[in-house]
């Protein structure tokens, strides 16, 4: 059966239309999902008794279950959902200064590989539908009752790889009748898939684009994350200043430090090489140790004189805060440990 919330506006419209509905009605459903989050269609009281019955036999509803619930006492909280098929996907809250965000999966699994991560021994299930991306949102809001103020795609799977389905779903959490959370509060992470990142630079949504980068020549991004093969150094960068210059918004870099690998001054030389000059932003990310991974995390003294020689040479750095560690935050690592339950 089709899923109702994996329609915009206005593709529901046309689909409403299809089976001789007036397409108005859209906009009523859009407000009893989104607005009241309502879980069942006979909750959707100014829709006849017909209509109701008739959206019934027609389309569900996709209203995850919550498998399994971990909360950190810095108020992280990951979550494993129950996608209704036999998966599991999952989404963590994370606590700001600034509001509530969450960190949504795309996929069921992923087929990038990335060496540092720990989704990277779950294989590629399937692409996440519009309407399950969103009910990640739906489904957290629901249980902390309260309001998401920013999303980010950086949970399991690359968003690119998967992109008709999540520029669809970013469209119904923008819209104003739909989630209502505004673009520049919506953050899209990918590994580096070039062609994706120029067709997202014309989809004219001004959301944040981040860019996991994590090294600074080819050889050791290769061996970090092989999409670099297909898309080296170069290559990434060229997109990255179109972008820019596209779409005027800044790009924010990832670069997880790993010890002994990225993570001396040399590395951040040649980091100010590559970004000398562009609207960016980087985020540094002191790497979770996983099971089995070959990375590990860097000291402290390491992150702190990396940020600081980027500072000092013209590049915006931060070092991104460590939530939930004493949970399994690393992406992937609760799905990965239930499994083997
Ligand atoms: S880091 Fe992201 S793109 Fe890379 S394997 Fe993990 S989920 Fe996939």
């Amino acid at each position: 059966m089709k899923n109702i919330k994996d329609y915009d506006l206005e593709e529901l419209k046309k689909e409403l239309s299809s089976i001789g509905e007036k397409p108005f009605r859209a906009e009523q459903i859009f407000k009893w999902l989104y607005e009241a989050k309502v879980k069942e269609f006979d909750e959707m009281t100014n829709l006849s008794v017909e209509l109701r019955n008739k959206l019934k036999e027609n389309y569900t509803m996709c209203n995850f279950n919550i498998l399994k619930k971990q909360e950190s006492s810095d108020g992280t909280k990951k979550y494993l959902f129950d996608v209704l098929d036999g998966n599991a996907i999952e989404t963590v809250l994370m606590q700001y200064h600034h509001g509530k965000t969450i960190c949504v999966s795309s996929q069921i699994g992923c087929k990038m590989g990335c060496k540092f991560c720990a989704s990277t021994g779950i294989k590629f299930i399937r692409n996440l539908t519009s309407g399950e991306i969103v009910e990640q949102v739906l489904a957290v809001e629901q249980d902390i009752g309260d309001r998401i103020s920013n999303i980010v795609f950086m949970g399991i799977g690359e968003p690119l790889d998967n992109y008709n389905n999540v520029i669809n779903a970013i469209r119904i959490i923008n819209n104003p009748k739909g989630l209502n959370i505004g673009a520049r509060h919506i953050s899209v992470s990918t590994s580096g898939i070039v062609p994706k990142i120029y067709d997202l630079a014309n989809e004219n949504i001004q959301c944040t684009l981040s860019i996991s980068l994590h090294a600074t020549n080819n050889e050791k991004r290769s061996s970090m994350m092989p999409v670099n093969d297909a898309y080296p150094i170069e290559e990434l960068l060229q997109a990255c200043k179109d972008y820019i210059k596209t779409t005027n918004r800044r790009i924010s870099f990832e670069y997880a430090l790993a010890k002994d690998n990225n993570d001396n001054l040399d590395d951040a030389k040649q980091l100010v090489k590559l970004l000398k000059g562009m609207l960016c932003h980087v985020n540094l990310i002191p790497i979770n140790k996983i099971e089995n991974g070959a990375y590990t995390k860097s000291t402290n003294e390491n992150i702190i004189k990396f940020r600081d020689y980027l500072n000092e040479h013209g590049i915006v750095a931060t070092i991104r805060r460590e939530l939930g560690s004493d949970i399994d935050a690393a992406c992937g690592q609760l799905r990965r440990k239930n499994l083997k339950e």
